[in-house]
């Protein structure tokens, strides 16, 4: 597939066509930038949660699990700073009546700079051939430096201005840099504003003086101020984390791209507690953790690249972006931040309660500091499928669409299916499927020809077929199809639990 527009449009349809993902509300035109979850993809979604929490959990030794409420006291949010800072710059093209995000423009022109560069590399490798030395070339072209100095400038410039708050330094550096409207073409921009992306509402009825409270824009906080609860009660020395899986709302300004951008969406955080002075470390450590676990998905590594932030948001002394090659190319997946002592801190300043750990080895008390892996299931849920989604000719010249989902994530593991609806194959197939329900989550079927159903369990990612047929009545055998390959092989009804489960297996 050429275009990577029109193939980002067959995942969308094809997703909502195989019941993984539907548009919120849909008979009422939809809600913006919010989605439902299908018969299968609610089974992906669980896939990937349980994947995540056996990975942080279970085979982590130091590192348990909650679940906290999506309500907070909203001092917790004034601590955090999302109420004076959890904000996005927005400005409005006068003529298309487009809202963008001013960073993000801003970062797609200098993805565009460095387009350039790959570009000016890749030329020079052709025509340089084996003697070309990149590194080299990368050092003295005089292009490629002139792009790295607009680039570094750019940043330099926009970084100081977020900082400081000065937004009219932002617009006349999208003004300056050029920066066009995408749907009209056109450079009449309005002033750059903040927008705060939390959700409020009031708890508890207006008569007697509801408190303000927000939807949390990020699981993270309900673990800070559990941390001592659980370091108390589960008797935890540090280092040792906090994993929690749940929703987070955010009133995205563009919300566009489907599950990527959503107002209503999951995060699954850690928070890994460690003593000061060791956290470069452990945000060593966890980055390299974190992308382990992707890779063992199956995913090539030529589709992940990891970005160091620039800008560091207030309370981190190091993050790290894991990217992934998306349909409308690379974007944050993942976010692996060294948080140093300022969460903690900030609320035993606002709650005056001690969030001191008091550490037996060195007969000192402080506040620990925090690495943080947080990563985004829908986006996850999106990487994966997007991945997943081919269309292949095959030898006889038809076509059919497949999803290569892992295994262990696929919704459905195993379908039964007697060849024809006739001669006691059905009555053997239910009998076969009621005693693997047990073991994975079976589909049954009977109707259609049998090649049609191989498609319908191909499109929705079953890694596995079992076929009954008459030999089956005779030896009690069944053939067992492989999604990818597409190869049968016959096996006995009483291995075929033993099989699937050994090849379905997932280690990171
Ligand atoms: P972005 O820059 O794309 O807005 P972010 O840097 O604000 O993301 P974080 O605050 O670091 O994101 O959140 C951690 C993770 O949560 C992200 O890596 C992403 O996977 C996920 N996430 C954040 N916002 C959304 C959203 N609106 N919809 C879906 N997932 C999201």
């Amino acid at each position: 597939m050429a275009n990577t527009e029109d193939r980002f449009k067959k995942i969308i349809a094809h997703c909502k066509e195989y019941g993984f993902i539907f548009q919120s509300s849909e008979i009422y035109d939809g809600l913006s930038a919010v989605y439902d979850y299908g018969q299968n993809g609610a089974e992906l979604k669980n896939n990937i949660k349980d994947y995540w929490w056996k990975s942080m959990v279970q085979y982590h030794e130091d590192i348990v699990g909650i679940d906290a409420a999506i309500f907070m006291h909203p001092a917790v949010w004034k601590a955090s700073g999302h109420v004076d800072a959890f904000n996005d710059p927005l400005i409005d093209n006068k003529d298309s009546k487009k809202r963008y995000r001013a960073d993000v423009l801003i970062e797609e022109h200098v993805a565009k700079l460095e387009e350039k560069i790959e570009k000016e590399v890749r030329k020079a490798e052709k025509r340089f051939g084996d003697t070309f030395d990149e590194a080299m070339f990368r050092k003295t072209n005089p292009r490629v430096l002139a792009n790295i100095e607009k680039i570094a400038d750019i940043n330099k410039r926009f970084v100081k201005a977020l900082e400081a708050d000065r937004l009219g330094e932002i617009k006349a550096l999208i003004e300056e840099l050029g920066i066009a409207c995408p749907v009209s073409g056109s450079r009449n921009w309005t002033d750059v504003r903040q927008f705060n992306l939390m959700f409020s509402s009031q708890m508890g009825s207006l008569n007697d003086g509801a408190s303000q409270v927000y939807l949390r824009p990020e699981t993270a906080q309900g673990i800070f101020v559990n941390y001592l609860n659980v370091q108390k009660t589960g008797r935890k020395k540090l280092p040792f984390g906090i994993a929690q899986i749940g929703k987070a709302f955010r009133n995205e300004i563009v919300a566009r791209q489907f599950v990527f951008r959503m107002r209503e969406f999951e995060q699954m955080e850690m928070q890994f507690f460690v003593r000061p002075g060791e956290e470069k470390e452990w945000y060593e450590y966890w980055k390299e953790e974190r992308m382990k676990w992707h890779l063992a998905l199956g995913i090539p590594t030529k589709h992940f690249r990891v970005h160091e932030h620039e800008k560091l948001a207030h309370y981190a002394n190091a993050a790290v972006d894991i990217e992934f090659e998306f349909p409308f190319g690379f974007r944050e997946l993942e976010g692996v931040h060294s948080r140093t002592d300022f969460d903690l801190g900030a609320h035993q300043k606002h709650s005056g309660k001690k969030l001191q750990y008091f550490d037996p080895e060195t007969n000192e008390s402080y506040v620990p500091y925090v690495v943080e892996t947080s990563i985004g299931l829908d986006r996850m849920f999106l990487a994966i499928v997007s991945h997943a989604y081919n269309e292949e000719t095959l030898e006889d010249g038809s076509q059919r669409v497949v999803m290569n989902i892992t295994p262990a994530l696929a919704p459905i593991k195993v379908a039964v299916l007697p060849l024809m609806k006739k001669d006691g194959l059905p009555e053997k197939g239910r009998e076969i499927f009621d005693t693997l329900k047990y073991d994975f989550l079976c589909q049954y079927e009977d109707k259609d020809a049998i090649g049609r159903r191989y498609r319908r369990q191909d499109a929705i990612g079953t890694p596995y077929c079992i076929t009954i047929d008459h030999q089956t009545l005779e030896d009690n055998t069944v053939t067992i199809r492989e999604r990818d390959t597409m190869q049968q092989e016959r096996i006995p009804v009483e291995k075929i639990s033993s099989i699937v489960a050994d090849r379905i297996r997932l280690r990171p």
